[in-house]
């Protein structure tokens, strides 16, 4: 007999699972479709992020950080780090440990939520139906609401075809079992900075090929400038005006073409990492009359509430327009599942935080200044430097700013812009006053503990309309 359910959900990554568990949780038989295996074979929930993304970069970002900290740190500190040494295949190991935990941990939610797994490839057809390829054959289910969150995966580029040997992507740089000499990553991009930063901290000598001119485009001018700066002083060659052509692996080594302002150029490395940006996967996702539409960037078509263009069918995270983050695929599932249970609930794209998880950190929420100004908005500007922080000092992590922009006319935060350490935590602050609509003035007049890497954002608010207390104000009042 035909399986039927109230929801049934295809991907289960970071927007399908979470979507799932809502559904659940908010009393709708709810299935959840997932074909990704481990590479011991078994099923492993958690999409892209818990597998291959998000948790194992972070993983060994942290991992490569308190080596390069305890090789380049500790002395100041008086710790005496004579002999510090670097086991690859045992932090790689420690990565693998963490991502089984999670992905278990999905398994243990689906099972407590009372979500069906349905292991296998899942295709939907018309009328909500969903064919499902699994290990045990073909079996198609019905569902009220159909959710597609079947993600994204990396963009191939001609020029570097990924061998997963020599020539990898970023699933691919994330085994390495050992550091290369010479490391070349391909596009200066969130993912290329990250990994290129984990390779560089234990030791390889990485060049880093951006194809634009502009480092850091999303990112506030005053915060990608600095990040610049300081990732060039770590070692990183960030090369900018350099488009890749052509490769070719020469037996352990490849070299790669490539053209800059001079012409033509070429450079050898021992890996090559291609991080040029990421693809929706839509492939035998839909039946050719499944009614859903694609758009011309092959992204699942769907509205501001992330309904596609059947009734009853909805599209959510990487597979659809917007930032290609976790926590944005997670929302849109929880927004959708609400929905479908008749809630009116919308989500606010104005404020998704983007982070990158280099050191120094670099986080932002809302508007850079030279958007705002593109717009003709007026704006009063505040900094603090993590320089003039005590928390920041007694850390030895004094690098970077907090950046908080706010309308002139009405004083609301409109952007807030941080690199620096525990970037990421402190744009949350921002982002949290920003969705109450907070003045800089009033954010300015809370109290933040002392002494903490907050009182950074604090302070920037404060120096907005030049009441800043530990630095010299630009605005005077
Ligand atoms: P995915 O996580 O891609 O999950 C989709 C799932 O659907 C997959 O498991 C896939 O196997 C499955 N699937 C696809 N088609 C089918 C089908 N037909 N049938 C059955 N199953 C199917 N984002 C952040 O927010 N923070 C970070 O720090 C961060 N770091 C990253 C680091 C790296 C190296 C990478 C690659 C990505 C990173 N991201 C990060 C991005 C983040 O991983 C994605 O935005 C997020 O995973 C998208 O979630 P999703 O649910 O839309 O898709
Ligand atoms: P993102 O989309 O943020 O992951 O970044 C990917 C980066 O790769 C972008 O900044 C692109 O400009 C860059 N890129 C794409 N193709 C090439 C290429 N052939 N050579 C160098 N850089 C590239």
């Amino acid at each position: 007999m035909t399986q039927k359910f109230d929801v049934v959900v295809i991907g289960a990554g970071p927007g399908g699972y979470v979507a799932a568990i809502k559904a659940a949780q908010l009393g709708l038989k709810t299935a959840c479709i997932e074909k990704y295996q481990d590479g011991e074979g078994k099923l492993a929930l958690g999409g892209t992020c818990l597998n291959v993304g998000c948790i194992p970069s972070k993983a060994l970002l942290d991992s490569s950080w308190k080596f390069h900290e305890a090789q380049d740190g500790f002395a100041v500190h008086g710790i005496n780090h004579a002999g510090v040494t670097m086991d690859v295949p045992a932090m790689i190991g420690r990565k693998s440990n963490i991502v089984k935990n999670l992905t278990g941990g999905v398994a243990g939610l689906f099972k407590s939520n009372g979500v069906t797994v349905l292991q296998g490839h899942g295709k939907l057809l018309a009328g909500k139906k969903v064919e499902v390829t699994g290990p045990n054959g073909v079996e198609v289910v019905e569902a009220d609401n159909v959710i597609l969150a079947s993600g994204s995966r990396p963009i191939d580029i001609p020029p570097a075809p990924v061998d997963q040997k020599i020539i990898v992507d970023s699933t691919g740089a994330l085994e390495f079992q050992e550091v290369p000499k010479r490391l070349g990553v391909i596009g200066a991009g969130v993912i290329g900075l990250e990994l290129g930063s984990v390779w560089s901290r234990l030791g390889a000598q990485v060049t880093v090929l951006e194809a634009l001119d502009t480092f850091l485009m999303a990112a506030d001018t005053a915060v990608s400038k600095e990040a610049l700066k300081t990732m060039t002083k770590q070692g990183l060659d960030i090369k900018l005006g350099a488009r890749v052509t052509g490769s070719e692996v020469q037996g352990e080594e490849v070299v790669v073409k490539y053209t800059d302002a001079n012409g033509e150029q070429s450079i050898t490395f021992d890996k090559l990492i291609v991080a040029v940006g990421r693809r929706p996967v839509t492939t035998d996702l839909l039946a050719s009359d499944s009614g859903v539409d694609i758009d011309e960037r092959g992204f699942i078509f769907v509205d501001d509430y992330c309904a596609t263009s059947v009734p009853g069918v909805y599209a959510i995270g990487d597979v659809v327009r917007g930032l290609m983050l976790a926590h944005k695929a997670s929302e849109e599932g929880i927004m959708v599942v609400e929905r479908i249970k008749g809630h009116k609930a919308v989500m606010n794209y104005d404020l998704i935080p983007s982070v990158i998880y280099t050191h120094p950190e670099i986080a932002w929420v809302g508007k850079t200044e030279q958007a705002l100004k593109a717009e003709g908005v007026e704006v009063n500007v505040g900094s603090f430097p993590f320089a003039a922080s005590g928390r920041a000092m007694a850390a030895n992590d004094t690098g970077g700013f907090v950046k908080v922009i706010a309308d002139a006319k009405t004083d609301r935060v409109l952007g807030v812009h941080v690199i620096g350490p525990s970037a990421a935590e402190l744009v949350q602050q921002g982002a949290i006053a920003m969705e109450f609509g907070t003045s800089a003035e009033d954010l300015g007049m809370m109290v933040f503990s002392h002494p903490t890497l907050s009182e950074a954002l604090h302070e920037a608010a404060l120096a907005v309309n030049g009441g800043a207390i530990h630095i010299a104000n630009r605005k005077k009042r």
